[in-house]
């Protein structure tokens, strides 16, 4: 069971304002450091505390009788003790009511009791004030004052003395024309005394108290706050004992005056600081990552020799591509009769005619929304968004473009000549496919004599004759 006994400190503990008022009536009835005769100090002489009033009289064995009981109690407690003993409680309640009483008889000087209601339950906890006096035949009884504790006051009170935050109530204080001139503090709780070392703060002007607060945003915040009657959030950084210290200003209206709620966040600060600059370093490390990733990308999808796609670029190109686009067609070249270009020329040559071959082929497709890709050896794909007829036409300008332009060397003009297959890849179709009738024509055309372009067509899909074109140059 919960309880409180204090001789002490009366005044301070009690929360009942009448508590005091009748303190203070039984200490003026004392008399040469005697307590009062019960005929001087007796219910009908305090008719303004009957209602809430007890007396008890000392009876065998540690009991106690209630003589009086008052109506106050009795309708709160919904029980009329009037006549009966303390026997009728039972431990632990009984022993907490009977020692008590005894020891304000044996003392003869007046306990503040607080202890939890167990039977009344309506009530959280009760404050009583025990007054001994002297009956005629010389015996001790008690008077006792029963009040309910308001169960909200302690409660707030509790908050405010538990919070880690600080909490500042303020009354403003104004020029005798009304304007705001500053701000008093009424009340602290012991979170707001501990960050600002605040001692009898109460009555302070906040400025005085808070030195820190001047020329800062909270100030101005504060009289925004008081005369528009809005709130307010603002942080502030301080130097603290030589370190910042991050400290958040809440503040709300409270009559004419202010809530100021201030909360301690330099740690979380000095973590975001920590976490916002890790952040910052991995969004480097990834984009560095990722240009790193481009580049290798580039170089794994890009041929060496020429700058065109390779292998593994034309497919993961194409795959996007051909999806993309309504039309689209390949085509296939290669160099004619390379190999004795190599063996008459030398391998420099060669390389140089490879890459003279890519550049004319790369010049047409980029011009006309395609791409070129070296597939090895001396054998191109460009795949240019075009049907199958203009795409042969562009084969033939490149197959032109090739053969009337010789390459220089050393030994002379080199003549370069190109076989072409030209193939559409239909929305029915694939990729492979369509490279596959590229190739196939491309095969046709070297079949046929080379240095020119053969379109071919799916099985069953063709409407016209496999278009050949023979080089107006040759
Ligand atoms: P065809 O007209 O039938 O195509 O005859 P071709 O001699 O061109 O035969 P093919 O296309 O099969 O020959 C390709 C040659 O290309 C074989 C190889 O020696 C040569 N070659 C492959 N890669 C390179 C290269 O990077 N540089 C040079 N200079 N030659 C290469
Ligand atoms: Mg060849």
């Amino acid at each position: 069971m919960y309880f409180e006994v204090h001789a002490t400190g009366i005044l301070e503990r009690a929360q009942a304002p009448d508590i005091g008022l009748l303190y203070h009536r039984y200490l003026a009835a004392c008399r040469d450091g005697e307590i009062p005769r019960q005929a001087d100090f007796d219910i009908p002489t305090l008719p303004q505390f009957a209602a809430f009033l007890m007396r008890l009289e000392p009876q065998d064995a540690g009991v106690f009788r209630y003589s009086y009981y008052g109506g106050g109690i009795a309708a709160i407690a919904q029980f009329d003790m009037t006549g009966k003993t303390t026997a009728e409680f039972e431990a632990p309640v009984r022993s907490f009511f009977e020692s008590a009483y005894a020891q304000c008889i044996e003392t003869r000087q007046p306990l503040f009791t607080i202890h939890r209601a167990i039977k009344a339950n309506l009530v959280h906890t009760w404050e009583r004030l025990l007054l001994p006096v002297r009956m005629a035949d010389g015996a001790v009884a008690l008077l006792v004052y029963n009040r309910p504790r308001a169960f909200e006051q302690d409660f707030l009170q509790a908050i405010l003395d538990g919070l880690p935050d600080g909490l500042i109530a303020l009354r403003a204080t104004r020029e005798t024309n009304g304007d705001l001139s500053g701000a008093i503090i009424l009340s602290a709780n012991p979170a707001a005394c501990a960050m600002f070392q605040l001692e009898n703060s109460e009555g302070q002007q906040l400025h005085a108290a808070l030195p820190l607060l001047h020329d800062s945003a909270v100030w101005e915040a504060l009289f925004r706050v008081i005369t528009s009657r809005t709130r307010e959030l603002v942080e502030v950084c301080h130097q603290h004992h030589g370190t910042p210290r991050y400290l958040r200003f809440q503040m709300t209206p409270l009559f004419d005056g202010a809530m100021m709620h201030v909360s301690d966040v330099t740690a979380l600060t000095l973590a975001n600081i920590v976490l916002e600059r890790e952040h910052e370093q991995l969004r480097s490390e990834i984009s560095r990552q990722q240009s790193e990733g481009n580049v290798l990308r580039g170089l794994a999808h890009s041929d060496a020799l020429t700058g065109a796609l390779n292998r593994r670029g034309l497919f993961a190109a194409a795959d996007e591509w051909s999806r993309k686009r309504d039309a689209c067609s390949i085509i296939a070249a290669d160099i004619d009769s390379f190999k004795s270009i190599n063996d008459r020329y030398g391998h420099g040559v060669g390389d140089n005619a490879i890459r003279e071959i890519a550049g004319v082929l790369m010049d047409i497709a980029n011009q006309h929304g395609g791409f070129v890709a070296r597939l090895g050896g001396d054998e191109f794909i460009c795949v240019v968004p075009q049907l199958l007829a203009p795409a042969t036409e562009l084969a033939e300008l490149a197959r032109v473009r090739i053969c009337v332009n010789p390459l220089a060397s050393a030994l002379g003009p080199v003549m370069l000549t190109c076989s072409l297959g030209v193939a559409e890849l239909l929305p029915s179709s694939s990729f492979d496919v369509a490279l596959q009738i590229a190739d196939k024509a491309l095969y046709r055309a070297k079949k046929d004599g080379r240095n020119r372009v053969v379109s071919g067509h799916e099985p069953g899909t063709a409407t016209q004759p496999v278009l050949s074109l023979r080089s107006r140059a040759s």
